[in-house]
C-alpha cells in the first residue's frame, strides 16, 4: 500500500455559465469528504476562479486549466501563475491533450509552465497520454516517456514530489471508451518508473498519478483499487454536482 493521498479533480473545460458554476460549488463544498482521505479539486474556467475560491469550503480546492509561463509582461490574453496564486487557486492543469492538439502546447511549453507553476506555489497537474494510433502501434510507453521526461526536466526533488501527473489516453477522453483498470495501471506504473529513472525512487514513490478519460462514478472504484493509480481527472462526469460527489465515493 502506498501512502500517497488520492486526488480526484474535475476538469470542467469550457462549460457552465457563472451562475451554474456558483450553484455547483454551493451545492457540493460542504459535502466533500475530509481532505485527510482524499484531495478534491474543481478546475474551472479562469473567469470563475475568484468567486469559486471564496466558496470552496475546507475540503475542496480550486484549480485553473491553463497558465502562462512568464511572470508578467506583454502577453495579451494570458494569465500569469502569480495571478492565480493571488486569488487563492491551488492547482493548475498543464498540457492537457486538448491544449496540445488545438492550442499549440508543446512539451517545451509544458515544461516551462510546470516550472512557473511551482515557482508561484501552485500545484501543477501535468497531463500526458497517447493517441489511438499510438496505442495501436504499440508506442504508448515511448510517448508518455518522452512527454513526462521533458515535462519534469530541471525540477527539484521536492517539486517533482509535489507535482500531480494525469495519464489521459486521448482515445478515452469524452468518448465513453475507457482504458481497462489494468491498462491504466500498467501505463501509470510505467510513468512512475520514468519518474524514478529521471528523478530517483523517492520522487517515484511520492508523485501522484491520476487516470483520466471517461471516468464515471460507476467506474472510479475499480480504477482506484489499482496499486499505481492515485486518483482521477474527470471531465464530463464532474459537471453534475451529484455525479461529482459520486466520484469521491470509491
Ligand atoms: P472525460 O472525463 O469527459 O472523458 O474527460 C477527461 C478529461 O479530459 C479530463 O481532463
Amino acid at each position: 500500500m502506498s501512502n500517497r493521498k488520492p486526488i480526484i479533480a474535475g476538469n470542467w473545460k469550457m462549460n457552465k455559465n457563472y451562475q451554474e458554476a456558483l450553484e455547483f460549488i454551493q451545492a457540493v463544498a460542504a459535502k466533500v469528504p475530509s481532505k485527510d482521505k482524499v484531495e478534491t479539486a474543481i478546475c474551472a474556467p479562469a473567469l470563475y476562479l475568484k468567486d469559486m475560491v471564496k466558496e470552496e469550503g475546507s475540503n475542496l480546492r480550486i484549480g485553473a486549466q491553463n497558465v502562462h509561463f512568464e511572470a508578467n509582461g506583454a502577453f495579451t490574453g494570458e494569465i500569469a501563475p502569480a495571478m492565480l496564486q493571488d486569488l487563492g487557486v491551488t492547482y493548475v492543469v498543464i498540457g492537457h491533450s486538448e491544449r496540445r492538439e488545438m492550442f499549440c502546447e508543446t512539451d517545451e511549453s509544458v515544461n516551462k509552465k510546470t516550472h512557473a507553476a511551482h515557482a508561484a506555489g501552485l500545484v501543477p497537474i501535468v497531463c500526458c497520454g497517447e493517441s489511438l494510433e499510438q496505442r495501436e502501434n504499440g508506442t504508448t510507453n515511448q510517448v508518455v516517456d518522452a512527454q513526462i521526461k521533458r515535462a519534469l526536466e530541471g525540477l527539484s526533488l521536492e517539486q517533482v514530489k509535489n507535482t500531480v501527473i494525469a495519464y489521459e489516453p486521448i482515445w478515452a477522453i469524452g468518448t465513453g471508451l475507457t482504458a481497462t483498470d489494468e491498462q491504466a495501471n500498467e501505463t501509470i506504473g510505467y510513468i512512475r518508473s520514468v519518474v524514478g529513472r529521471e528523478h530517483g525512487q523517492e520522487a517515484a514513490d511520492a508523485v501522484r498519478i491520476q487516470y483520466g478519460g471517461s471516468v464515471k462514478p460507476s467506474t472510479v472504484a475499480g480504477l482506484m483499487a489499482q496499486p499505481e493509480i492515485d486518483g482521477a481527472l474527470v471531465g464530463g462526469a464532474s459537471l453534475d454536482a451529484e455525479s461529482f460527489l459520486g466520484l469521491l465515493e470509491f
